[in-house]
């Protein structure tokens, strides 16, 4: 009697435990969800744009597919706008007219922005090189390199009708006019203007959402990777495809690269690329790239192009750039490492 009251006992105890496990269980789980958020999964959309292929990586509770597409878009709407290459682009309009052309906003803040960046660089970014890039060849994308240098009488002859002091911007009525033949091309600028862009459509639609958008290796970041972490981002050793020669850490801001390397051709010894000196009318000499990071990817693309139009006096631009709003990276032409102090804090792993 007493043995099997004992066994019942046991087996009631068993079932007791069972059940404060299972609770102990649930209650804990509860607890860890409560505190661990699962982290957020990324979407990946990759397309060509602006000339180059853009890679968008979000993550928003309002739906990450549709609001990579809706980046997407945006970046392209921009590209089709500014450029030159399409007729039907407002940059044609203004180029094929010797008469004032009515501005849209959009258009009006972003060349106006273009010749003031102009002006704080000493004319070494310069939008009103679109003759130059067309005597080289550079101006058309979708084709092969150009193999061919244009004499020094036609680059002469060119320089004459370049010049951010042959565009008048008229800010009463928001027009433009262009003098002596000279032409827009916004190349410098219109991809870091793109991700801007994409930047503040993506927070109008989920101001929480996170990820980057890359535009030919430029990159704006929307958020931090799972809400807390910093992006890593290789920066291309100008000599060796598919290797990075430092990382930087960010979790916000924008970071842009020009580089000798993406366009060019050689002949001789000598590297002839799409990056050119308003003055000489030469692809610019004393850098293999230059990579600003700044807080905006307009910001930072203009500055990449014209630190790197300025390298043989890299001691300013790496000095000096911080105070326009970028920190430098120079690889100067021998593949020496030139830095502004508040660049090597982004090469630090936080
Ligand atoms: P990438 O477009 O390869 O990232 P950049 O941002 O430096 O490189 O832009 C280069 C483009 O800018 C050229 O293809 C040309 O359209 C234009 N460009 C070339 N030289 C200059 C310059 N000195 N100032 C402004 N724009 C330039
Ligand atoms: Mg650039």
């Amino acid at each position: 009697m007493w043995k099997k009251d004992s066994k019942n006992l046991l087996k009631i105890n068993r079932v007791v435990f069972l059940i404060f496990l299972v609770g102990i269980g649930i209650g804990l789980s509860l607890v860890i969800s409560i505190f661990v958020r699962t982290p957020p999964s990324y979407y990946e959309h990759t397309g060509f744009t602006l000339g180059t292929y853009c890679r968008i990586v979000v993550s928003s509770k309002k739906g990450s597919k549709t609001l990579s597409e809706i980046i997407f878009n945006e970046l392209d709407r921009i590209y089709k706008k500014f450029d030159p290459n399409n007729p039907n682009s407002v940059i044609s309009k203004i180029n094929t007219s010797t008469d004032w052309v009515d501005l849209d906003e959009e258009t009006f803040v972003l060349l106006d922005a273009a010749l003031k960046f102009s002006q704080i660089t000493d004319g070494a970014f310069d939008p009103t090189l679109g003759n130059l890039i067309r005597l080289w060849g550079f101006d058309r994308i979708s084709e092969k390199m150009p193999t061919k240098i244009p004499s020094s009488n036609e680059i002469e002859e060119i320089l004459r009708h370049c010049g951010a002091d042959k565009v008048e911007l008229d800010n009463r009525m928001r027009r433009v006019r262009l003098k002596d033949g000279v032409t827009l091309d916004l190349g410098g600028i219109a991809k870091g203007y793109a991700l801007d862009r994409a930047y503040q459509i993506a927070k109008e639609v989920d101001s929480n959402c996170t990820g980057f958008v890359e535009a030919g290796g430029d990159i704006r970041i929307l958020g931090p990777k799972f809400g807390s972490r910093p992006w890593v981002i290789g920066v291309r050793d100008p000599r060796k495809a598919d290797s990075a020669i430092t990382y930087i850490y960010l979790k916000d801001g924008a970071v842009a690269t020009s580089g000798d390397y993406e366009r060019y051709f050689i002949v001789g010894d000598i590297r002839y690329h799409h990056i050119f000196d308003p003055r000489t009318g030469y692809p610019a000499v004393g850098a293999q790239s230059v990579t600003v990071v700044a807080r905006e990817a307009t910001t930072a693309d203009v500055l990449s192009t014209a630190g790197f139009v300025m390298a043989p006096d890299w001691e300013y631009v790496v000095l000096e750039y911080p105070r326009l709003g970028g920190s430098v990276l120079l690889i100067d032409q021998e593949g020496k490492l030139h830095r502004s102090t508040s660049f090597s804090i982004y090469e630090q792993a936080k």
